[in-house]
């Protein structure tokens, strides 16, 4: 296994290929070195039910972000990098001490730029004992590259798939190619994980996309719909998510700068019940 340091001497994991020496220092658009940082870590409630079970969602939120939506909800996380540094010692200290609080998986949040970092924690977790899945909890502009490293670590695959449209994308995030890469990336994360596998009410292993509806359609929430039935299939888990507000530069953009009306998310859950997604049941039942 070549080591993270090697990798990220010339940094290219995340479709930016910014190329610059982050054990060096030098900073990409992720804005993050080579140290680990995270701003917090705790058993998550407020995740989807079959991650949360009775115990919670051993959630770990990393600091930085390789998007930068300028809606972002957790802008001062993101944006603004706050948080604490920590090794990759710590960071499989965590997982152990997450597992030990019973959490019912752990949860990487916003991990994209931490990949290499996060496999040789997780490897030195699971020399440790850890047993409860890993989920990958992330914005999917990813490459296939890198995700390929993930194969046999990440037991659930939870991308958000944000945008469709590059000139949107472009001008709400660092990447106007975003839907290029998150498609292909989602791909990757279905061929090694395959449909979400539930059992007795949690999330063992598969697939589940979330997508974020914005005012106005702005996300295009139709059209992504229709993307996941065609190349994922209706079984499917979609998290159609309703609860965008204007937050941190969401003002700059009049037609997002509100809550989404009922109207417009009922209209999304509709479309995607009569494509046929039942999953989960909370949504389309
Ligand atoms: S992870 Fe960060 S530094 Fe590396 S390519 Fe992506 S944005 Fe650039």
């Amino acid at each position: 296994m070549v080591s993270y340091k090697e990798i990220l001497k010339n940094c290219n994991i995340c479709p930016h290929k910014c190329n610059v020496n982050r054990i060096e220092g030098e900073l990409g658009k992720c804005n993050s070195s080579c140290k680990i940082k995270i701003s917090s870590y705790f058993a998550h409630f407020g995740e989807e039910p079959e991650l949360v079970g009775i115990y919670g969602s051993g959630t770990i939120f990393f600091s930085g972000c390789n998007l930068l939506c300028i809606f972002c909800q957790n802008y001062e996380i993101s944006h603004l990098n706050q948080g604490y540094e920590i090794s990759i010692e710590n960071l499989s200290d965590i997982m152990i001490e997450l597992e030990d609080k019973k959490c019912h998986n752990i949860n990487f949040v916003t991990p994209t730029h931490f990949t290499f970092q996060i496999i040789e924690a997780i490897h030195l977790a699971k020399s440790r004992g850890l047993s409860i899945p890993i989920v990958w909890n992330s914005n999917a502009y990813e490459r296939v590259e890198t995700l390929q490293k993930l194969e046999g670590l990440v037991d659930i695959y939870m991308p958000d798939l944000k945008f469709l449209r590059c000139s949107i994308a472009g001008r709400l995030s660092t990447a106007d190619n975003y839907f290029q890469f998150a498609s292909s990336a989602i791909k990757e994360m279905h061929r090694q994980v395959g449909d979400l596998l539930i059992d007795k009410g949690l999330a063992k292993r598969g697939l589940l996309i979330r997508h974020l509806i914005m005012p106005e359609n702005f996300s295009d929430s139709f059209e992504i719909i229709k993307f996941i039935a065609d190349n994922f299939g209706t079984n499917t888990y979609l998290n159609l998510m309703e609860q965008y507000h204007p937050s941190f530069k969401s003002y700059t953009i009049p037609e997002i700068n509100r809550r989404i009306r009922s109207d417009e998310y009922y209209k999304c859950i509709d479309y995607a019940k009569s494509l046929g997604f039942k999953r989960p049941s909370y949504i389309f039942y």
